[in-house]
Formats: C-alpha cells, structure tokens, sequence
C-alpha cells in the first residue's frame, strides 16, 4: 500500500467483536457502555478500552445497536431497564463466521512463492528463451542478497521499467508481474508480440528481497518507498531512513533510473485500487496531460479486452521520497503508482483472475506510448561542413519545438533561460556560430533544473542535433 490512509475493514470489525466478547464480564451492557463513555474511561491509557469506547459510540450513532441487541436497547440506555449480560446469538454467529474467513483465506494463499523461487523461476525463463530474456544485477540488499533486474524484448526498443515488492508485504505484486512477463514471453496475442519486437521491458521483481513476504520495511526497518531523494523528508514520512538514498535496494533502483533511457515506469504495489500518477510529495501533478491521456487510453483498451479498469486517482502531497516522484525527476519517466488490489495479500486465483489481466492491459498501453517512431527514410542529406549562425538559430528555434518524450512541461522557456543565462554570463550580445558553438558545449554539460541527469542529458541534445541536420538541414 503506498496511501495510509486506506482501512482494513475485516480487522475494523474483528476487533470490536473480541472486545464485546471479553467485556461481558461486566454485568450489564448499561454499565458497560456507561463506562466506556465515562471520563475514567476516557482518561484510560488502555488502547483496547479507547477502541472500545469509540465503537460503543459509533453503535449508537449509527443505530447498529438495535441490530445486535434490539430495540429494548433504548430503554437500557436511557436507564429504564437492565440489559441482559448474555452474549447475544447474532454476535456469535458473525464472530464464528469471521473467524473462520482468515483460515479459508491463508489456505488459498498457499500458492505464493519463497523468494528463492520466484528468482529461480525467472531464471528458468532466461533458459527456455534466450533470446528474448536476460538479467543483471543491479545490487545488494542490507543482507546481500542480489537484487535482480531482468530485461525482456528488443534492447533497443522504447523503454518500460515496471518493480515490484518494494514492500515486502505486498509480494502479490511480484507474482502478478511474473505472470505479466509470461505472456510477454509467450503469448500469440498480437499486443505481446508487438511489445517483443518493439520494446524492452526492464523488469525488477523484488526489490525488498530480505523482507520478502514478510514486511513492509526492509532489514534496517525503513520504509523503501519513502527513502528516495525527491521530496524526502517531506510530511515526516514515517521510517524514511536517515538520508535519501541510504538503503542499497533504493540505490539499486536509483541506478536503473540513470542507466536506462526509461520512458513509462510502473511501480506496484497492494492494499489499494488504483493509479496514481506524480506527484506524491507536493501538490499538483506534472505533465498531467501525458499522465491522464495515458490513462484514458488505458481505460479504453481495458474496455475493448473486457476487462476491469483501475480508477486514476490524484494521490498527492502526502508522502517524500516516493518511487513513483523519482522515477519522474531523476529518472526522466512518466511513471504510475499502481496499486493492484485492496487486500495486501489476495487469494492466488484473484492475482491470476484480475490482477494479471489488468496489469497486462496496463503494459500493453505503457509500451505502446514507449514505442520508438520508425525510423524515417534517410532523406539523401546535401552536407555543408558548417552550420552558420543562421543554421544554428534555425536549429535553436526547432529544438525548443521538439522536446524529447520525458522533457518538462515548460521545455521552451527552460532553454531559453539556459541561453539567456550563458549571454549574460559571457556578456554576448549577437550570436555568431562560433558563440553557438561555445553555448552549445556549455549547454551539454549544464542540464538545466530539474534535471539531475547529466549522463543522459548530453547525448540526448546531441542526438537531437544529428536529427535536425539529417532531416531539415
Ligand atoms: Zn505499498
């Protein structure tokens, strides 16, 4: 889950039932909901009588009460008459039915996999398709474990990034995403053989690999999730580590973000229904457009394959140092929360019911927004050996035009800023092509804010250089 605010309605209801089943050794239900209302009550430091008092409360606003003790309850309450202190039938049989939900619950989880063997299992992919599947590793955990980064498709086809089990209790996301790459790998459909041909898929299947299945925190108990460098600290995000970056899991995937050009990047997760684009740490979403055109293309694909839709839900200014914000600033992405499911940990045959086919319909449009544009015939290019100042301001004007696919919104006013700063600096007044020149090498290695990425930034200006000169010079 990677929203707090979300109950658990099954333990919400549980726990008032075991406190009204221990409480009947106090004689009546008068004097019972007496004092769980009284200021000794309130003045308990007991946590189950405080939980206890507000569900006595929420009974009788809401007239459940009648429900379980029926209507001679108004009479006990207004201290015209005693409560019998018997435990009422209807109680017995919900709490009976209850108790017996999470055994039927934890039978049918049974088919979740152990860590060793969701990696072994990936492994056996690479066997049987080689040509199609590898890995690296792009880390260790706190207890080093090898953190694993398996690539699928065409290496240079337009790039997705999906993690999983970045919490570790929410380990139906790995085995949703596994399922997801098996029919990357082998479906017939035509959208999958599309995404093989077209794509790369980078794929990370655990990331917290040392609470697998058992925590939401890794081995130094910091929530993953909140220990990223965008916005850390932001809201006092809960077990966020002592610095950004601290964990080696996040550091992991931080140099996933700075190695690869990604262009969609999904991070997954349970104990909600929905997609939540960024931004987590503040308000506002960026490039909002992309992200809710995304989604609307998603929301029809999902119809036209029959399948449920995930709701797209704004989830801002709650939380730092979020997967999801740092894919979009340091990676360069447009990126998803995604939470899956309601419940953290599903019954296997929901993963393989809903799960699997709405995170496929979720894959199928990511990949196809990240789809490289065909290469254009190469147009027989008549070469002058250098541009003029003209050429250059030709080309200038162009570039503004013609961000690449993860620029900012405000794209032509950055580099414009970026210019006006390098005349002012140098005191340039009339570009000349040798100041274009000058301006251009100074711009390669001076990415304008936000953008940390210098690794990438020079390349991608370069390449849109060549570009320009093969297509329109
Ligand atoms: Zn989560």
């Amino acid at each position: 889950m990677d929203h707090p605010r979300t109950n658990n309605s099954f333990r919400a209801m549980i726990i008032p039932l075991v406190i009204s089943i221990t409480l009947q050794k106090i004689p009546s239900f008068h004097a019972k909901l007496t004092f769980l209302l009284s200021p000794q009550a309130q003045n308990s430091p007991k946590m189950p009588n405080q939980i206890a008092r507000v569900w006595a409360r929420s009974l009788i606003e809401t007239n459940c009460h009648k429900y379980y003790y029926g209507e001679s309850i108004d009479r006990v309450l207004a201290g015209e008459s005693e409560m019998n202190s018997r435990i009422p039938v209807k109680i017995v049989l919900v709490f009976v039915v209850l108790a017996i939900l999470p055994i039927v619950e934890v039978e049918a989880a049974t088919d979740y996999r152990t860590r060793d063997q969701v990696i072994t299992d990936f492994l056996a992919f690479e066997a049987a398709y080689p040509n199609l599947i590898a890995h690296e590793i792009i880390g260790e955990s706190v207890e080093e474990q090898d953190i694993y980064l398996f690539k699928i498709g065409n290496a240079s086809g337009g790039i997705i990034f999906v993690d999983a089990s970045i919490h570790g209790n929410e380990h139906a996301t790995t085995e949703t995403l596994y399922h997801v790459v098996e029919w990357i790998l082998t479906s017939e459909e035509e959208p999958a053989q599309r995404i093989r041909q077209r794509n790369y898929v980078l794929v990370t299947p655990i990331i917290n690999v040392d609470r697998y299945g058992i925590s939401r925190y890794n081995a130094h108990g910091v929530d993953l999730n909140r220990n990223y460098e965008t916005g850390w600290g932001e809201f006092n995000g809960a077990n966020r580590g002592p610095s950004p970056l601290s964990e080696p899991e996040t550091q992991a995937v931080h140099s996933v973000f700075l190695t690869y050009n990604i262009t969609w990047y999904l991070n997954l997760h349970t104990g909600d229904k929905r997609i939540s684009p960024p931004w987590a740490y503040q308000n506002g979403v960026p490039e909002e457009a992309v992200h809710k055109a995304t989604y609307d293309k998603y929301h029809a694909l999902s119809q036209e394959r029959d399948v449920k839709t995930f709701p797209y839900v704004i989830a801002s200014n709650y939380a730092g140092g979020t997967a999801r914000d740092e894919g979009y600033a340091s990676g360069g992405a447009y990126t998803y929360c995604v939470e899956l499911n309601g419940e953290l940990k599903p019954r296997y045959r929901r993963i393989t019911n809903d799960m699997v086919p709405k995170l496929i319909t979720l894959t199928i449009t990511v990949c196809q927004a990240s789809e490289k544009e065909q290469p254009p015939e190469p147009p027989p290019p008549p070469p002058p050996t250098e541009m003029t100042a003209e050429d250059w301001q030709r080309f200038w004007t162009w570039l503004k035009q013609n961000p690449p696919g993860w620029q900012k919104t405000d794209w032509a006013e950055t580099l414009e800023s970026q210019l006006q700063h390098w005349k002012a600096q140098t005191g340039t007044t009339e570009m000349t092509a040798q100041d274009w020149e000058v301006f251009w090498e100074w711009l390669k290695q001076n990415p304008p804010s936000p953008i940390k990425n210098t690794n990438r930034w020079a390349p991608v200006l370069q390449e849109k250089l060549e570009k320009w000169k093969t297509e329109y010079w």
